[in-house]
């Protein structure tokens, strides 16, 4: 069992790059804290805190930071990962769901046969901001029978009220701006 962290100590490992990609854009880089074995296993550890190994079928992680925890997270819970993905990089049959972005929109992809109806689901992904991606995956584990019991994030930023855009899942963030 890893020593647990504080949100405080997660907080102070995310690198806050201004501009990058694009002016305006205050990005949140978590490189520090997953080259910090202590802080990594406190999140995973945090991320989970509900769940005990066994209570969940599945890990869905969104691409690509989100792999990192949700692929961790999968192997402490005992349950399997699920990649959603961006459109065009899955190479089976997949299910599609477009969501809007600031100018245009985007697409996440889920293999057909990723989930079992029923299948007990935690959803997770490094940042939730406008609500957007994770919701065009929330939809996907739906359609394909899922149920969400939690969608977690190591950070939040609270202004942009994304988790408006989740509807009655619980959300779980461990940093929030
Ligand atoms: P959204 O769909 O607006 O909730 O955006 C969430 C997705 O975009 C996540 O997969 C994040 O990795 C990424 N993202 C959005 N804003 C930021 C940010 N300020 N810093 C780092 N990643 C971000």
């Amino acid at each position: 069992m890893p020593a647990s962290v504080t949100s405080a100590q997660i907080e102070a490992a995310i690198r806050n790059v201004p501009d990058f990609p694009k002016s305006g854009i205050q990005f949140k880089d978590i490189t520090p804290l997953l080259a910090d074995a202590k802080l990594f296993a406190g999140a995973i550890e945090l991320l989970t805190k509900n769940f005990k190994p066994g209570s969940v079928d599945a890990i869905v992680g969104i691409d690509a930071r989100g792999f990192i925890f949700a692929a961790a997270a999968a192997t402490k819970l005992n349950a399997g990962f699920i990649p959603v993905r961006k459109k065009g990089k899955l190479p089976f049959t997949t299910i599609e769901q477009d969501y809007a972005l600031e100018y245009g929109h985007a697409t996440v992809a889920m293999h057909t046969d990723a989930l079992k109806p029923g299948a007990r689901v935690l959803l997770i992904d490094d940042l939730l901001a406008t609500g957007g991606t994770s919701a065009a995956a929330i939809e996907l584990v739906q359609k394909l029978g899922g149920k969400i019991l939690e969608a977690g994030f190591l950070i939040e930023l609270k202004f942009l009220n994304g988790r408006e855009k989740l509807g009655n899942i619980p959300v779980r963030s461990l940093v929030s701006y």
